[in-house]
């Protein structure tokens, strides 16, 4: 089910109890600003979610609300995993979906991180 993205964030989504360490994932990466993990259903071979560690619902409120320290953090940790996962000869694709006509299910910040085979057309027509 689609969230709307304009909520206040809520402290019990499924990423959220992933960080506190409440229910577990396969992990690949972690530092002072983000966590990495494989998706529990892939659509790709290669499928990691990068996630902040701050409680940011999306994208949205990711760039208006997060300090400058903790955005580049965030980016700099997503090119650091996909530079690990061997995605950047092969290349690799990043996606972020945000709010209702995105289809965004998860109402914490994630970066879709998909690779380890050609990705075909950007969005299913
Ligand atoms: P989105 O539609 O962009 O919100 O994507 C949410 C993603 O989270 C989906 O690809 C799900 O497969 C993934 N997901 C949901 N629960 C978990 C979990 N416990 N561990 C890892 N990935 C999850």
């Amino acid at each position: 089910m689609p969230i709307d993205a304009t909520l206040p964030y809520d402290e019990t989504n499924v990423f959220a109890r992933i960080l506190r360490g409440e229910i577990p994932a396969r992990r690949v990466y972690e530092d002072e600003h983000a966590l990495a993990f494989h998706d529990l259903n892939p659509q790709a071979p290669v499928h990691i979610l990068v996630i902040p560690k701050g409680a940011y619902v999306s994208w949205d409120d990711f760039s208006e609300r997060a300090p400058d320290a903790e955005i580049a953090g965030f980016v700099r940790a997503i090119g650091h995993v996909a530079r690990a996962q061997g995605l950047v000869a092969p290349g690799y694709r990043l996606l972020a979906n945000a709010g209702m006509n995105s289809g965004q299910e998860v109402p914490h910040l994630h970066i879709h991180l998909f690779g380890g085979c050609p990705l075909g057309p950007m969005l299913a027509r």
